[in-house]
């Protein structure tokens, strides 16, 4: 089940990347996930009990995080 959040809340939340940029609910392979994805970074935040968590260090993916990581350790 997608989580709902308001709409108004939506339009002022914002990931903590340096761009700040919006939020859309779901995950970029589940629109229907408990969870917030940055339309710039990509960064997908958990949503917990209906709170969006917007730390990066519980954000999963964005840049220099992807799934093989270490595999390209620059
Ligand atoms: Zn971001």
């Amino acid at each position: 089940m997608a989580v709902t959040l308001d709409e108004q809340l939506l339009e002022i939340l914002a990931c903590p990347c340096p761009e700040h940029a919006p939020l859309r609910v779901g995950s970029p392979g589940d629109p229907e996930a408990d969870a917030l994805t940055c339309t710039s970074c990509g960064r997908v935040f958990p949503v917990r009990d209906g709170i969006p968590v917007l730390l990066l260090d519980e954000a999963t993916g964005g840049p220099g995080n992807s799934e093989a990581s270490g595999t390209d350790d620059a």
